[in-house]
């Protein structure tokens, strides 16, 4: 008996202004091709003033999802039918997920970096210094606040930035967290368990980017987390390695919000290591 012959895919994808600088279509692609899925992610150049329109089309496309990303993280909110627990409090979306017939918004941001903390340290009940308070900073802060880390401080050169994030972790969730404005050195305090570098120093080309802090302060023990996965290798982790620190690149965050995506869209697990191939020869790492 002949199967039955199937010639429509499951559609996901992306929409956002600067679509031809990411590279998550190749990432995830390259899984759907190794797990034999008849999917395709279209990722789509979208004007802000377009993005309703954008949505209305993936909707009346059947697509299961799409990822958004910069400049549409806020603005798509309004096109959603709801909103994942985290998202809703970080008032930013980078995955859309079709339940039933509702477009729900997620982040996986925040997600896909504690899916790669976790492989190496729980933070429930963690002391966690994070440098940074920008879109990035927001995610992995209210996740790992939901994950139950103990105390979360949040180092910023602005205040502007620093002190919504602080105010916003304080409110919503039950870790405690303090803001230092950085406008000096900061030494890493001696009880801290895991650091990590939110801010965009060290982004290519910005390869020799240095964190002000007191490099002495990183200790043995000390897990150091990079979001930087261009290049994945930053000043930061290689001087917290040679300290003896357990160091965390950030393709694992990047990765894993492939993974999570495409574990919301068809339900199934995708192999990270297919998908860190891809990425190590798209940057050449
Ligand atoms: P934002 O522009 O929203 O925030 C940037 C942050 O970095 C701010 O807190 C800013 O401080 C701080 N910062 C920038 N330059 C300096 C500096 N010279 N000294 C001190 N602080 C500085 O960016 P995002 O949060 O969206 O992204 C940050 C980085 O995260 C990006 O480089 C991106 O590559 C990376 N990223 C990685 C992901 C991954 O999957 N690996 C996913 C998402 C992001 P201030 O408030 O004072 O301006």
């Amino acid at each position: 008996m002949t199967a039955k012959l199937n010639f429509l895919s499951t559609l996901t994808g992306c929409f956002s202004a600067g679509a031809a600088e990411n590279p998550t279509v190749a990432v995830v692609e390259a899984a759907f091709k190794h797990h034999g899925l008849d999917a395709r992610y279209i990722n789509c150049e979208v004007p802000p003033s377009l993005l309703g329109d954008a949505v209305k089309g993936a909707r009346a496309m059947g697509w299961v999802g799409f990822n958004c990303s910069l400049p549409h993280k806020v603005a798509v909110i309004e096109h959603l039918d709801g909103l994942g627990e985290s998202a809703g409090i970080m008032g930013a979306v980078n995955c859309a997920v079709r339940r039933g017939d509702k477009f729900i918004g997620e982040n996986t941001d925040g997600k896909g970096f504690l899916k790669s903390l976790m492989e190496v340290v729980d933070p429930r009940g963690k002391r966690v210094v994070m440098f940074g308070a920008g879109g990035a900073a927001r995610a992995i802060g209210v996740e790992l606040a939901l994950a139950g880390a103990a105390e979360i401080t949040v180092v910023n050169r602005s205040r502007a930035r620093g002190a919504p994030l602080v105010e916003l972790i304080s409110r919503r969730t039950a870790t405690k967290a303090t803001l230092v404005v950085w406008d000096r050195t900061y030494p890493v305090p001696d009880r801290t368990e895991i650091v990590v570098n939110a801010t965009s120093i060290g982004l290519f080309p910005d390869v020799d980017g240095r964190l002000d802090i007191a490099t002495d302060t990183l200790r043995p023990g000390m897990v150091v987390a990079d979001v930087i996965a261009n290049p994945p290798r930053t000043l930061l982790i290689r001087e917290a390695a040679a300290r003896g620190c357990t160091v965390i690149d950030g393709l694992g965050m990047l990765i894993n919000q492939g993974v999570i995506g495409i574990k919301y869209w068809t339900g199934i697990d995708a192999d990270p290591s297919v998908m860190r191939k891809k990425l190590a020869e798209i940057f050449g790492a």
